[in-house]
């Protein structure tokens, strides 16, 4: 049987849990969407016959990468309000401007947006977090990626959601609408526990049980956010959320920056996965997680990259450079947070952190084929000693060729799958619209 796709000479990094290292002239093969085998090229066997051949001499063939938190339509506000703490730029600049200017047309150009800006740049796997979230299902569908879209759930007027009465059931809808879509899969999103109160917060994990989708959360991100759940419930965030019994193993948590131990030992025990965001952790100023403790309790952490208007760019590459060497700072100790341990959260992890990583995050034999090609004929990325240049020089612009689910998506460059022209001119027609302050 001939093979829908055959990657040939590429130097290959398979992150596979049997074969470690590299592979310094590979093979991939695709059909249906499957990856059906990978090896060296003196083992590719003669009778292989394939529809398309690609060559990746110069390239490294590895794992795409997972995008683990996003608020994908959030690219209108890139550069929109910068240099602000996160309950000023929240509260008198991102919350206003959502409210006036966040439309089913805009979320969906602006996703389409971000899904140019992840694919170009090595991404895969997003894992979205917005309100009219099934005109972002659609724009990232369409795009040609993986996405785990989950819809918004806030306790005031959000857009597409006019009564917050109404929260819970356009979110089940949502849901109904994509359960079936392969490549999409629909979650909640219940935006924090300062912004949902503690019968919404349990409503909304009621449906996302009854659903089996995941159910994530924004979680002890600020310090800010620490004292208004204190002030108000006497407990931690983490304890308050416990408390209510949201926190399972099927319960997302982004950010966990502000934990004692008494937080570590109940994310630890309610098996909850966590998403770290370094970037817009340190543009807001919101601290440093501590990704140490909670590594050292098999807390499962993918890597996010948050919304660009707090990053503000969608590069998985720059992120993974951010978080190794963050936590090397913080903690004045340069073994903290080795690359191996980031390139992990940047694929297999992120792929476990979003309960996919029996699908993707390696390249291996029955996984789908979602796979990257990076060009390493450049002067930043020679000489090539070992796999640590991917978090510490390479840039998510060295990224030549993708492939998601099988299907080529961008190739030599190229995203082939939309009009990313039309979706540019599209979002500057929107962003021509938008005041703010
Ligand atoms: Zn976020």
């Amino acid at each position: 049987m001939r093979d829908d796709l055959l990657i040939v000479n590429g130097m290959l990094l398979t992150l596979s849990q049997e074969a470690t290292g590299i592979i310094p002239e590979g093979f991939v093969r695709i059909r249906d969407g499957i990856i059906v085998e990978t090896g060296s090229m003196g083992a590719l066997p003669r009778s292989c016959s394939s529809q398309l051949t690609i060559d990746a001499a110069g390239c490294l063939v590895m794992p795409g990468l997972v995008n683990c938190h996003n608020h994908c339509a959030m690219t209108l506000f890139r550069g929109l309000a910068d240099d602000l703490p996160l309950m000023t730029w929240l509260e008198q600049y991102i919350f206003p401007a959502e409210a006036n200017f966040v439309t089913e047309e805009m979320v969906y150009w602006c996703t389409k947006l971000a899904a140019a800006e992840m694919i170009m740049s090595g991404t895969t796997t997003v894992a979205d977090a917005y309100f009219y979230e099934f005109a972002a299902a659609k724009a990232l569908r369409e795009s040609g990626m993986r996405a785990v879209a989950g819809h918004g759930i806030i306790d005031f007027p959000a857009p597409g959601v006019a009564d917050p009465a109404d929260n819970i059931s356009t979110v089940e809808q949502f849901i109904d609408e994509w359960g079936a879509d392969g490549r999409i899969s629909p979650a909640v999103f219940c935006h924090s526990p300062y912004t949902c109160g503690p019968e919404t917060l349990k409503k909304a994990k009621d449906l996302a049980r009854s659903k089996g989708v995941d159910y994530f959360i924004h979680l002890a991100e600020s310090r800010s956010e620490i004292d208004r759940i204190r002030q108000q419930y006497g407990l931690s965030p983490v304890e308050h959320l416990h408390a209510l019994g949201v926190l399972d193993s099927s319960t997302v948590c982004v950010h966990c920056v502000w934990l004692d131990e008494r937080d570590l030992d109940i994310l630890q025990k309610s098996s909850v996965r966590v998403v770290t965001c370094p970037a817009s952790n340190m543009k807001l100023a919101s601290g440093i997680a501590p990704l140490s403790a909670m590594l050292e309790r098999n807390i499962v952490i993918g890597l996010g990259t948050d919304g660009c208007a707090s990053n503000n760019n969608l590069d998985l590459f720059w992120e993974m450079d951010h978080c190794a060497k963050l936590h090397k700072v913080s903690r004045l100790d340069s073994a903290v947070m080795p690359a191996a341990k980031v390139l992990g959260m940047a694929t297999f992890k992120g792929a476990a952190a979003l309960g996919l990583d029996q699908f993707v995050g390696r390249i291996e034999a029955g996984k789908k084929a979602d796979l990257i090609l990076v060009d390493f004929n450049k002067p930043h990325l020679t000489p090539f000693y070992n796999q640590d240049i991917l978090v510490y020089a390479t840039m998510g612009s060295d990224v030549r060729t993708v492939i998601i689910d099988g299907q080529l998506v961008m190739r030599d460059k190229e995203i082939i799958t939309f009009d990313l022209a039309q979706t540019m001119a599209e979002v500057r027609k929107l962003a021509r619209t938008v005041e703010v302050g």
